[in-house]
């Protein structure tokens, strides 16, 4: 591969990864996109959904997936867990002392566990005022 054209990969990846290290909103691809052409004007969309499949295989990002499109990212890939606004779709992190399924639980179960999600619903306090 041309130099010129590694290069401009490595910095594409570099800056999606850096805008989702910038927030804790959990923001969608989209958003993501919109954050990155500030800094790479013709950046494509493409390019971004391409860089986050790579940043997650690569273990330094999460993927939340809500369904078709509608995924969230996470560059805290510690495990912690989720509060998601049913109003405005607000992903929220969610801080606990215990993780509600226990070691023992994911020791028991019928394979290797690579990845465990929990995620609370419900209204935000924004939203309750
Ligand atoms: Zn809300
Ligand atoms: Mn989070």
């Amino acid at each position: 591969m041309a130099e010129a054209k590694q290069k401009r990969m490595t910095r594409q990846k570099g800056v999606i990864y850096d805008v989702l290290c910038g927030t804790n909103s959990h923001p969608t691809a989209e958003w993501i996109y919109q954050e990155a052409q500030k800094q790479i004007a013709d950046i494509s969309l493409g390019t971004v959904y391409r860089n986050l499949h790579v940043l997650r295989e690569e273990g330094k990002i999460i993927e939340l997936n809500y369904g078709k499109g509608q995924s969230r990212f996470d560059a805290d890939t510690h495990p912690h867990y989720h509060f998601v606004c049913s109003k405005c779709k607000q992903v929220l992190d969610f801080p606990t002392d215990t993780l509600p399924v226990s070691e023992q639980t994911i020791m028991s179960a019928p394979g290797v566990v690579h990845y465990h999600r929990f995620e609370c619903y419900g209204i935000c306090k924004d939203c309750l005022e």
